[in-house]
């Protein structure tokens, strides 16, 4: 079994809603840190303490709880060649929900694990039992996504904690790469300093807008980062990616305009979806997940015709019939909602 992470192809032009990003922008802020560079900036190796104290007071823990990363995907590949390398004869195992992120499978296998894949239940809801009865001795890693993608679904922290509990030798890594829009995180719980295998992970690909620049923070027990933090090099940030985030963090009003915009933007969705008689499952992210039905493939080909790019999760054995949609500000998603009631009822009459 392969776990290759596929690259999607990027379009041409149009309007990206397959990615999650940040359809805005991101903040005019960060545009002039970015021009504020000086030469002697982009000569020298970057200093991130100033900003990592900043991210710190972010999510209210201290300075040694954070490691920031070049973009999130560095913290999950970083976790999972500390908690999959091999140390004995036993094949370490990662438990992976599915459907969930393409990166983890592809990390956990490249980092020499053993992928072990639990099925949501049937309306995606997040699988605990099973997870709980798939754990081994040899259980080193678990992928928990809250709100998950492509599903938008948000797990309990009850259930998280149990797991955390039933898997003190495994890293239970916390995706919270969408709670910007749930609005809930794990961060800051009373009972998660009697959980120290738990790590969080958060980006501001999504919310800020910053994908382009890759920056993605862990959060965690200051002991539980030290594996991850040998293993990752240790410039993960540029320069420009110190500068925007300093930027970014200051500029709240900026956030929480976009995270308005992404809720009235589902709210939207959601009523053409009903109105076109559509099935969808409310979702906490930036997205929606999308149930096509027979019309999926005709609904993403006359979607791209129309200038309008969505993520086909049509080919997950998880999600068939599926697109998922990001909902970025309302401009462009009365665009989307346009697009597809032509597509839906333009071409039948
Ligand atoms: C987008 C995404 C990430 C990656 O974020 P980057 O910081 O851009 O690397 C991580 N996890 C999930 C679930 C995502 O959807």
């Amino acid at each position: 079994m392969s776990y290759e992470y596929d690259r999607i192809a990027q379009p041409a032009s149009g309007l990206r809603l397959h990615l999650n990003e940040n359809t805005a922008g991101c903040s005019p802020r960060v545009l002039a840190a970015l021009h504020g560079i000086t030469r002697e900036q982009a000569a020298c190796y970057p200093d991130y303490d100033e900003v990592t104290r900043a991210c710190a007071d972010r999510f209210g823990v201290s300075p040694d709880q954070i490691l920031l990363t070049n973009g999130l995907d560095e913290a999950i590949l970083g976790i999972s060649i500390a908690a999959l390398r091999r140390r004995s004869n036993a094949i370490p195992e990662a438990i992976v929900i599915v459907p969930s992120f393409d990166m983890y499978p592809a990390c956990a296998d490249s980092a020499g694990g053993r992928v072990v894949e639990v099925s949501t239940g049937s309306n995606f809801e997040f699988p605990c039992d099973a997870v709980l009865g798939a754990l081994t001795s040899d259980t080193r890693l678990i992928f928990i996504t809250t709100p998950n993608n492509p599903t938008g679904r948000s797990v309990p922290f009850s259930q998280t904690l149990q797991i955390a509990r039933a898997a003190p030798d495994a890293i239970v890594f916390v995706d919270e790469a969408y709670a910007d829009f749930s609005g809930e995180s794990l961060i800051g719980h009373p009972e998660l300093s009697s959980h120290p295998n738990v790590l969080i992970g958060r980006t501001f690909s999504k919310a800020y807008g910053l994908a382009g620049l890759r920056i993605g923070v862990l959060i965690g027990a200051s002991a539980a980062l030290g594996p991850i933090r040998r293993i990752l090099p240790p410039f993960s940030l540029n320069a420009c990616a110190v500068a925007a985030l300093g930027a970014a963090l200051d500029d709240v009003a900026y956030y929480e305009w976009y995270v308005g915009q992404v809720l009235a933007s589902k709210a939207e969705l959601y009523s053409a979806l009903n109105r076109l008689n559509v099935r969808y499952w409310p979702s906490d992210a930036n997205f929606v997940l999308v149930d096509f039905g027979r019309d999926a493939r005709r609904v993403i080909a006359g979607l791209a015709e129309r200038q309008v790019h969505v993520r086909d999760k049509t080919g997950d054995k998880a999600s068939p019939n599926c697109v998922r949609i990001t909902t970025g500000i309302v401009e462009h998603t009365r665009a989307c909602i346009a697009a597809l009631e032509e597509v839906l009822c333009g071409e039948e009459s």
